[in-house]
């Protein structure tokens, strides 16, 4: 049995004098860990779904089965405790309350279902704070954070009552790609602890680093190329931070260094990689400019492929 199994839903909305069928006898499974994108354009019923997978929402037909749970067929009580501790919601637009810090808006679920004390939640608050690299953050108010830390207050918000599945609704939109690309970072981690994880965007971009792609509306194939070997010798950048983006590198021998320039000061070191490990993936798999610039330290050989070919080998998945 699959994590979640959604089997022929269907949502049809009412207007005056006609129906529109928002979700046309949609089918799709998700297993633990996996992180799901349903894409499509505006108006291609991705807020509706995620709706109906947050319990929020009734379908008109169909079933939406997550673990053993019908959710369908919940009510009352029971409809209220599966929103509340096996759903996380992370908003389009965040959602935070203004006057609230960061902490008291990543607490908030658990003070409101008062299912745990306030320092318990609180001391939660300060452990995903601390997961989405915030902790310096936790006493700031929503205006005084840029909108990348804000998505990422409205994540940590999301998981603190610990769910299994988290829905979040276009969680990159309005984020320049260095913003973007930490909040896609942080979903792809939080998928390793075995939740299931769905996404709704209209941005191709998220489609290589889904596990599982739903198509709300019909789009091309992706393009690769071929892994090929390439050397370099000690001091060669092999990318400039803003560079487009295409592949992604395994080194095979030597050592590298991803550094990002600041604006003032020195240059800030962001790792130090070698011999087995990779770099530049998440960019090429987005099609997102470089976050980071990469140089070889010493003569080192590495193997160039494009992000597909590299979620195969490196991933295992297709
Ligand atoms: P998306 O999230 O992909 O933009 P939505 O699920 O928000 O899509 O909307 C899908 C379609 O359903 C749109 O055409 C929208 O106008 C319509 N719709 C959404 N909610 C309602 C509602 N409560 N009543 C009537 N129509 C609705």
């Amino acid at each position: 049995m699959s994590a979640l199994t959604i089997t022929d839903l269907v949502k049809e909305y009412r207007s005056d004098n006609y129906t529109v069928r928002v979700l046309d006898e949609l089918s799709f499974t998700a297993e633990e860990g996996e992180l799901v994108v349903l894409l499509g354009p505006s108006g291609s019923g991705k807020t509706t779904l995620l709706s109906c997978l947050g319990g929020m929402l009734s379908p008109t037909a169909g079933s939406i089965r997550l673990r053993d749970t019908e959710v369908c067929e919940l009510k009352g009580r029971s409809l209220d405790k599966y929103r509340m501790t096996e759903v996380g919601f992370v908003f389009q637009g965040f959602n935070l309350i203004p006057s609230l810090s960061a902490r008291e808006n990543v607490a908030m679920p658990l003070l409101v279902s008062k299912s745990c004390s306030k320092s318990e939640a609180y001391a939660k608050a300060d452990e995903l704070l601390e997961r989405v690299g915030l902790s310096d953050r936790a006493k700031h108010r929503p205006s005084q954070l840029s909108g990348g830390q804000q998505q990422r207050v409205a994540v940590a918000r999301g998981l603190v009552t610990d769910p299994f599945l988290l829905i979040a609704d276009e969680p990159t939109a309005n984020l320049d790609h260095v913003q973007a690309e930490a909040v896609v970072r942080l979903l792809r981690e939080l998928r390793d602890a075995g939740r299931v994880i769905v996404v709704s965007t209209h941005d191709a971009r998220l489609v290589p680093v889904a596990d599982r792609v739903v198509q709300m509306a019909p789009v091309g194939e992706p393009v690769d190329e071929l892994a090929r070997e390439v050397e370099y010798s000690a001091g060669h950048v092999i990318f400039e931070q803003g560079d487009h983006a295409d592949l992604v590198y395994v080194i095979e021998e030597g050592t590298v260094q991803i550094y990002r320039d600041a604006l003032v000061g020195p240059t800030e070191q962001l790792a130090e990689l070698g011999s087995g490990q990779y770099f530049g993936e998440l960019g090429a798999m987005m099609g997102f400019p470089r976050s980071a610039a990469a140089r070889a330290i010493t003569d080192v050989r590495l193997t160039a492929l494009g992000p597909h070919e590299f979620r195969q080998k490196f991933e295992g998945r297709s």
